[in-house]
């Protein structure tokens, strides 16, 4: 049975978001109000038009030619914010022989991901900050779920790619850097690290949507500290991957 959902937008030929060449859908809502978002535009799930998770794969079915090797990510927004919707595409996309991935903050309660995390092949998981006061005070919310959802993806074998936002005076200090490199190494299922460094890309959408920038003023990371950033995590014998700063091509959907 199709299950209906709300998609934001998708991106066709994404790289960024899993191996290979990548189907991107980021899915509508979000109960984080993280400051450097990129998407505010995703948080709420009003306005938007449904659809329903056949149309969804019939589409991405559309370039599997194109998509190859790579596969399909469900990115947001937050996707597991609709796990029904999600589990229903990603299935899919298995039956058909393709890749799939999710990114996700792990905010959401394993009661209602844990479906979708046991199916899906990938999950790109971001921890905003392993401190607890500190994820609150960047994202709106503690970070007691992202942290559960690791341990459940150990617990399962669940491959994983740990993604982090370098934030000057937040997370971007060698001391916040090594407590969760120290942490991360304890994990067997975690691939790779990859280090996200801050950019204010998405301000002008805070602006649009009359929202305060509370960022403004933090200047995108030097060289230097991001080299240092990488070799905390090197030193921990985590493979690191420093992510360039890409504009992602989004096509509207609805
Ligand atoms: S989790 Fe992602 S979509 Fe949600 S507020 Fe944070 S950056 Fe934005």
């Amino acid at each position: 049975m199709s299950i209906q959902g709300r998609v934001h937008s998708v991106e066709t030929f994404g790289t960024l978001d899993g191996p290979g060449v990548r189907y991107v859908l980021f899915l509508q809502g979000c109960s984080l109000r993280c400051r450097y978002c990129h998407n505010p535009d995703t948080w709420t799930m009003k306005g938007e038009s449904v659809t329903d998770s056949d149309s969804v794969v019939k589409e991405i079915l559309s370039y599997r030619s194109f998509i190859g090797k790579g596969g399909v990510t469900l990115s947001g927004g937050e996707p597991l914010m609709q796990p029904d919707f999600a589990l229903d595409i990603i299935r899919q996309c298995k039956d058909e022989g393709l890749h799939t991935a999710i990114d996700t903050s792990g905010s959401v309660p394993l009661e209602l991901s844990k479906p979708v995390i046991d199916e899906v092949d990938l999950v790109l998981l971001d921890i905003k900050s392993l401190d607890d006061q500190q994820s609150f005070s960047l994202t709106g919310m503690g970070n007691a779920n992202t942290l559960a959802t690791l341990e459940y993806c150990e617990s399962i074998g669940k491959k994983v790619w740990l993604r982090h936002v370098l934030v000057p005076g937040w997370t971007l200090d060698k001391g916040r850097l090594e407590n969760l490199a120290e942490y991360l190494k304890g994990f067997s299922c975690i691939e790779l690290v990859e280090l996200l460094p801050y950019h204010s890309m998405g301000q002008y959408k805070w602006e649009q949507l009359k929202l305060e920038y509370t960022l403004k003023g933090v200047k995108e990371p030097n060289s230097k500290d991001l080299a240092m950033a990488q070799a905390v995590f090197e030193k921990q014998g985590l493979r690191v991957l420093m992510s360039g700063i890409a504009k992602k091509e989004e096509t509207k959907v609805g």
